[in-house]
């Protein structure tokens, strides 16, 4: 359903830099364990990825923040 994507889980030793999650708009702080998807379209490049908290990945899964 929807668009593929490419989703990677992140431990968080990996994490060195915090982002912004588009779920919920809050900081993932380094070191936090997350993932990151990108559109599996073969168009887009590392700009294109996305850091989002693990609970707001699954949140968005379900539905409740739109496709
Ligand atoms: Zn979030």
């Amino acid at each position: 359903m929807g668009r593929a994507w490419i989703v990677r889980q992140l431990s968080g030793q990996t994490s060195t830099r915090s982002y912004v999650c588009p779920g919920c708009t809050h900081q993932i702080a380094p070191g936090t364990a997350h993932v990151v998807v990108w559109p599996d379209d073969g168009l887009g490049g590392v700009d294109d990825r996305r850091h989002w908290h693990n609970a707001c990945w699954k949140a968005r899964d379900q539905g409740r923040y739109g496709r």
